[in-house]
């Protein structure tokens, strides 16, 4: 009913500009990214990061974001602000913010 999960990955891009650390095959890396949440019942109620990692089409090598040096890294920039999250994540926050707001405003009256 409640808990946590993580959602599927999602394709993100595929980079033309750098090879791959491990077969050295150019011109052939995907970018994927993925997000964690918390669910309620069905819903998807609140956002808890996004996770990025790169897989080689030749060599399949998989790779988290974590473990990318500076090239990897400064190709993900290129195409980090494509990560879209489904819009009922930010469900969650919108009531809690409504109830900080509607309590705080009934404290005060
Ligand atoms: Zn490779």
């Amino acid at each position: 009913m409640i808990g946590i999960k993580d959602a599927d990955p999602e394709y993100l891009a595929t980079s033309y500009d750098i090879d791959c650390k491990y077969c050295h095959s150019p011109r052939k890396l995907n970018f994927y990214y993925y997000y964690s949440y918390s669910y309620f019942g069905f819903l998807k109620v609140f956002p808890l990061g996004k996770s990025f990692y790169s897989q080689c089409q030749s060599c399949k090598h998989f790779l988290q974001e974590a473990a990318f040096d500076d090239q990897y890294r400064a190709e993900l920039n290129n195409y980090r602000d494509r990560a879209k999250l489904p819009w009922t994540l930010y469900i969650g926050p919108v009531l809690i913010g409504y109830w900080l707001i509607s309590s705080l405003i009934s404290s005060l009256f």
